[in-house]
C-alpha cells in the first residue's frame, strides 16, 4: 500500500513498525462548539484511511484525544481559551460545555458511520503525563520560562519545521503568516508548554498546580502526551487537517522527538480542506454548517458522507447544496438498486461468476494512497455489469466495510415530510395567498433544493420526495 507522507512529500510503500498491529493517532476535536462540517470532513478522511487499512488485511489501534483545555482561539498562543470562550456564550462551566459537545461530536461520529477511535482521551485526564514530558525538556534543556509561561526553546532543535519543510530562517524573516511576534518568546515560532495563571490567563478557570506553579498546559504538549500513552512511540500513522501542519504538528514533533530523543510517528498524513460556495468557511461568513443544517434541509447524514467519497483527501472539495443534492440523488439511486438485487437474488448463484476482477481493483484503488474516489467507481461498474444479483450484492457488501454507506441494510427512502419542509410549504400558501409571488419562488426554490418536489393543487401546496 501506498502512502502519501507529508513529512517526505512523497508517496511512500506502508511499512507498519509491528506487522501484526498498525498504530495510528488521529487529533481530536476542542469540544467548545459543535463541530462543522470542515471539522467532519477531516474525521471522515481518518476514517477511511482506518477502514482501508482494515479492508488491506491489517490490525490498526486508533487512538484519538480530546481537547478540553489549552486550544487558544490562535493556534499559536494568541487569545482567549476557546473553553473558556464556550463557557461565557453559554453561561456554563467549560467542563460542562466540554463533556456536552464530546458527546455530541460522538452523535455525529455514529451517524456519518465514523468508526470510534479504540482508545479516547481527555487532556484533562492526562496533566500529569503532560507535565512529565514539560519537566524532562526541562532537564534536557529545551526550555525557558518568565513570570507568564513556560516555552519550548525552537532553536535548540535544528530540524525544527521539518514536518512544513518551512526552515528557521524563513520563519525568523515572517514568511510564514501564521507565526505572531511575541515579544516574551526567544524566536517567533517558539511556543508555549505551560501557562501560569497570572496576567491575561489570571481567570483562567481550568487550573492545575505543577512543579513550577498554578496553570494549565499549552495545546500541543496533550497530543505529545496522549499519543505515546495510548499507542507508544514511535507509532505509524498521525493524521490531521493540512492546517495543523505548520503549527499543531510540527510542535508535537518537536516536544516528542527532544524529550525521547527518537521520531513520533513515521507517516504524517493531512487531509485538504472543505470550503463552501469555493470560499472559506466559517462563523463571521455565516456559513460554518453542522451536521444539524444538513439533517434540518431534509438530507440524510450519510448523503454528505457520500458527497465526500467523491473527492481524494489530499484535494479541496467544494460544498454546495445542489452537490448535496446530486449526493442525494445518488445515494438514493445505489439503495434502490441494492433493494431491487435483494429481491431477484438467488443465494449460490454467485460461484459462476469471476469477482476477482473486481476485489482486485477496488484493492488497488484503497492501496494507491487511500483512493475512495476510484474504489466508489468500482461500485458502479458492478451495478452495470452482467454479474448476478448474489455477487453484486456480495461485492457491494464486502466494499461498504470501507465505504459505511449503510449498503446492506437500504433504508426505504424517506417518504414523510421534515417538519422545517413542511413550515416552508405553509409559508409558501400564505406568500400565493397575498400574490407575493417573488417570495413564494423563493420557497418553492429552498424547498426542492432539500430535493421535494413542489406540486400546486387546489388545496395548496404538495410537498413529494423526489
Ligand atoms: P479542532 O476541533 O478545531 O481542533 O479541529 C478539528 C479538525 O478539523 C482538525 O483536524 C482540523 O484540521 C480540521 N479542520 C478545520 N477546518 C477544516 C475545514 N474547513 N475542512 C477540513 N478540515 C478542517
Ligand atoms: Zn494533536
Amino acid at each position: 500500500m501506498k502512502l502519501y507522507n507529508t513529512l517526505s512529500r512523497k508517496l511512500e510503500e506502508f511499512t507498519p513498525i509491528d506487522p501484526n498491529e498498525v498504530r495510528m493517532y488521529t487529533c481530536g476535536p476542542t469540544v467548545y462548539d459543535f463541530a462543522h462540517i470542515g471539522n467532519l470532513r477531516t474525521y471522515i478522511f481518518e476514517d477511511l484511511v482506518r477502514r482501508s487499512l482494515t479492508y488491506l488485511g491489517y490490525t490498526v489501534k486508533h487512538g484519538m484525544n480530546i481537547t478540553d483545555v489549552g486550544h487558544l482561539v490562535g493556534d499559536g498562543d494568541e487569545g482567549e481559551d476557546k473553553m473558556d470562550k464556550g463557557a461565557k456564550r453559554e453561561g456554563k462551566h467549560p467542563l460542562e460545555i466540554a463533556r456536552m459537545y464530546e458527546e455530541q461530536f460522538f452523535k455525529d461520529e455514529a451517524a456519518l458511520n465514523i468508526l470510534h477511535a479504540h482508545e479516547v482521551r481527555r487532556a484533562t485526564d492526562t496533566i500529569a503525563e503532560q507535565i512529565e514530558i514539560i519537566k524532562l525538556l526541562e532537564a534536557k534543556g529545551f526550555t525557558y520560562s518568565d513570570e507568564f509561561a513556560i516555552y519550548f526553546d525552537t532553536s535548540k532543535l535544528p530540524d525544527y519545521g521539518k514536518l512544513s519543510g518551512q526552515n528557521l530562517e524563513d520563519k525568523k524573516t515572517g514568511a510564514r503568516e501564521e507565526v505572531v511576534v511575541d515579544i516574551l518568546k526567544r524566536n517567533p515560532q517558539d511556543f508555549v508548554l505551560w501557562f501560569f495563571t497570572r496576567g491575561k490567563y489570571e481567570h483562567h478557570i481550568l487550573r492545575w498546580p505543577s512543579p513550577w506553579g498554578e496553570g494549565f498546559p499549552g495545546w500541543h504538549i496533550e497530543c505529545s502526551a496522549i499519543s505515546r500513552t495510548l499507542l507508544g512511540q514511535p507509532f505509524d500513522i498521525h493524521c490531521g487537517g493540512v492546517d495543523h501542519i505548520g503549527t499543531h504538528h510540527s510542535n508535537e514533533i518537536a516536544q516528542s522527538e527532544a524529550a525521547f530523543g527518537g521520531p513520533l510517528a513515521n507517516y504524517w498524513m493531512h487531509g485538504e480542506f472543505l470550503l463552501i460556495n469555493a470560499g472559506r468557511m466559517g462563523k463571521s461568513e455565516g456559513n460554518a454548517y453542522i451536521l444539524k443544517t444538513i439533517i434540518d434541509r431534509g438530507y440524510r447524514p450519510l448523503d454528505y458522507r457520500y458527497l465526500l467519497l467523491q473527492g481524494h483527501y489530499r484535494s479541496q472539495v467544494n460544498f454546495t447544496w445542489e452537490a448535496m443534492d446530486a449526493s442525494h440523488t445518488a445515494l438514493t439511486r445505489l439503495y434502490n438498486a441494492v433493494l431491487e438485487l435483494q429481491k431477484t437474488a438467488k443465494p449460490d448463484t454467485d460461484s459462476v461468476d469471476n469477482v476477482e476482477e473486481y476485489h482486485e481493483k477496488f484493492r488497488a484503488a484503497l492501496s494507491d494512497d487511500v483512493n475512495i474516489p476510484k474504489a466508489l467507481a468500482v461500485v458502479w461498474e458492478i451495478l452495470g455489469s452482467k454479474l448476478s444479483a448474489q455477487s453484486k450484492l456480495n461485492l457491494l457488501s464486502n466494499f461498504d466495510s470501507v465505504l459505511g454507506l449503510d449498503l446492506e441494510h437500504p433504508p426505504i427512502v424517506e417518504t414523510t415530510i421534515p417538519e422545517e419542509i413542511k413550515k416552508l410549504a405553509h409559508e409558501r400558501d400564505e406568500a400565493r395567498a397575498h400574490k407575493d409571488f417573488a417570495k413564494s419562488d423563493e420557497l418553492r426554490a429552498r424547498i426542492e433544493s432539500a430535493g421535494f418536489e413542489v406540486l400546486d393543487s387546489k388545496s395548496g401546496t404538495v410537498i413529494k420526495t423526489r
